[in-house]
């Protein structure tokens, strides 16, 4: 005999959460993950209500269900989908066009920046370069530029990411454990603007658990990729999520107590830290603590190393 959901109490729970101690129906389960979107983003005063949210999509399943939550959440919000093509043969067209339905499905305008068009790059040609052996690197610092330069062009106050409770707290512990402080601090859950016109960077799943996100898309038949980065490599932070969660089954409260106190310490951590000094990229413009920024460096990198392949 299937147990009643701890919620409406009528319908069957499908779905256990031991951290809350409730047992929920898929209906009462979306209501609770949708409800929880909100009020981290209030927690966090991640942005005001008129603001324009800009919204980065992957085509996964944790930047899916935010968007579709933050809809929800928070329907009178000036919601901007965008995504980018990162240029990777097959994938990048999957993706794209998972993107493409979503916001299609939910009304959001989307906006993409195609990599290999608007470069002459994919990120597939870092292979070419001294990132071969590490291209997520590359590639997190490419789509970052990319999405915050899309956000300020189009007005956003925001730009939110699909990081979730899992990734937060596994990459906040490994900068911990190796005692990363600047890095543990870009962690924050709202990172302000790094300059006028620029959006502020939020991260509203921060209290929702990786399970959680795809259950949110199953139940709301929330499209997402069905195909794998070729070039992820399972990464250490991929490592460490795993061990917590399986220490989270042992001890369900886990990732939200650490993340909690993580949380606590941030303040205690970048007081004690001097201020990066940022001037202005002599390439882009954009902030940066160096003469050119980490992606015009990059850019030029792979440029570089595809121009020396076509004289050879
Ligand atoms: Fe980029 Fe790595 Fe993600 Fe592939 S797995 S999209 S290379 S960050
Ligand atoms: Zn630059």
């Amino acid at each position: 005999m299937p147990r009643p959901c701890s919620k409406c109490r009528s319908a069957a729970a499908e779905v256990e959460l031991p951290y809350a101690k409730l047992r929920l129906c898929p209906s009462c389960f979306s209501d609770f993950f949708v409800a929880r979107v909100g009020r981290t983003v209030e927690e966090f005063r991640m942005f005001r209500e008129g603001d324009r949210v800009a919204v980065a999509i992957s085509g996964g399943k944790d930047s899916g269900a935010l968007l579709h939550a933050l809809r929800r959440a928070f329907p009178g919000a000036d919601l901007i989908a965008l995504h980018a093509n990162l240029g990777i043969p097959e994938y990048s067209a999957h993706c794209q066009s998972i993107a493409e339905r979503l916001a299609g499905e939910l009304g959001v305008e989307l906006r993409v920046f195609d990599l290999k068009r608007e470069l002459g790059v994919g990120i597939g040609d870092f292979q070419r370069t001294q990132f071969k052996g590490k291209l997520c690197s590359a590639c997190g610092t490419v789509k970052r530029h990319i999405f915050e330069d899309m956000a300020m062009r189009a007005g956003a106050k925001a730009l939110a990411t699909g990081h979730n409770l899992d990734d937060m707290v596994g990459i906040m512990l490994s900068n911990f454990l190796f005692g990363y402080w600047d890095q543990f601090i870009r962690l924050k859950p709202v990172l302000p603007p790094l300059a006028d016109g620029m959006a502020s960077r939020i991260k509203p799943l921060i209290r929702s658990p990786e399970r959680e996100d795809l259950l949110y898309c199953l139940y709301e038949r929330i499209p997402f990729k069905e195909l794998g980065c070729p070039f992820s490599k399972g990464a250490k932070v991929r490592r460490m999520a795993g061990l917590l969660e399986a220490a989270s089954e042992a001890s369900p409260q886990l990732r939200h107590q650490l993340l909690n106190r993580f949380l606590e310490l941030m303040p205690l951590i970048e007081a004690s830290r001097p201020k990066p000094e940022f001037s202005k990229c002599r390439v882009c413009g954009f902030p940066s603590q160096g003469d050119i920024c980490a992606y015009c460096k990059r850019i030029a990198l792979v440029k570089g190393a595809l121009d020396a392949r076509s004289a050879d």
